[in-house]
């Protein structure tokens, strides 16, 4: 495997907004060729066109992570513009919170599918790829409700989030020696997911708590520091919080 990060080929699903931005734009900075994928087309052209401007190289495809072949166009994407792929971060994620007892089985339908089906449809993307290549880094974005379940309202997004864990650490005892695996698991970040119940109560509750939220940035460099390890330096998990959080 390639050291460091300079002239990695880097994919990141949900980088137009939040987490997955700042991370293409950190990691663009620091000499990645990043690959964008989200749904909203307009916002990556314009995050894609200004890490270009700013000497950077990316590219972009429209990505919805619960179409298995729109996961996969999107890793092909990569092997297109720059011949390989070093380095998947399956970042895209929803997270609803409301009461159980509300029933919201559209949401929990909608959080199984992008969190956990998306993340697999990532892995199944990039993983021949890694094993024809002989190496890749998995990136996951889990999170402190992977770890610790917050209820009521949680329930249905932790559970999402521990699944990402388990399917991560799985990965990484099956492809030990050949493929590095890393859950990130941040506690409050600032960005648009505060925003994705449908409850308005709850949605209040979490914006509430989200005033303690630290920059997405935050995150960014977390994952760098997974990446720029040496080959033989796997970071398996890293919590982050903000200092005020509990
Ligand atoms: P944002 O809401 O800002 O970003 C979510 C991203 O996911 C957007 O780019 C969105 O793009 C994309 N996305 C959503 N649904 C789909 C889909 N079906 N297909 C493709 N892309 C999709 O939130 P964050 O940046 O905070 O979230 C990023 C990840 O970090 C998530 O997995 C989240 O669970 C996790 N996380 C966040 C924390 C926080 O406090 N913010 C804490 C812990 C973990 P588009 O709408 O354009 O498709």
């Amino acid at each position: 495997m390639q050291q460091g990060i300079q002239g990695k080929v880097v994919v990141i699903t949900g980088a137009s907004s939040g987490i997955g931005e700042s991370t293409a734009r950190h990691l663009a900075k620091l000499g990645a060729k990043v690959v964008l994928g989200a749904r909203r087309t307009d916002k990556l052209a314009s995050i894609a066109e200004e890490i270009r401007a700013a000497g950077g190289e990316s590219a972009f495809a429209a990505v919805d992570v619960t179409r298995e072949a729109e996961v996969k166009a999107l890793v092909q994407t990569a092997i297109e513009q720059f011949g390989r792929i070093d380095v998947m971060i399956n970042n895209a994620g929803l997270m609803a919170i409301a009461p159980m007892s509300q029933l919201r089985t559209d949401e929990w339908d909608r959080m199984i599918d992008i969190n956990i089906k998306g993340v697999l449809y990532g892995v199944a993307a990039a993983l021949p790829h890694f094993e024809q290549q002989g190496g890749g880094h998995m990136i996951n974005v889990s999170s402190v409700a992977g770890i610790k379940v917050f209820a009521p309202g949680g329930s249905v997004y932790s559970g999402t989030k521990f699944a990402v864990r388990a399917i991560s650490d799985g990965l990484r005892q099956e492809m030990a020696g050949k493929v590095r695996v890393t859950s990130i698991e941040p506690g409050a970040v600032d960005s648009e997911l505060k925003y994705g119940s449908g409850d308005q109560a709850s949605r209040e509750a979490v914006i509430g708590f989200y005033q303690q939220a630290i920059p997405a940035d935050s995150v960014a460099r977390a994952i760098a520091y997974a990446i720029e390890q040496p080959a033989d330096v796997a970071i398996n998990e890293i919590v982050l919080r903000p200092t005020a959080q509990e």
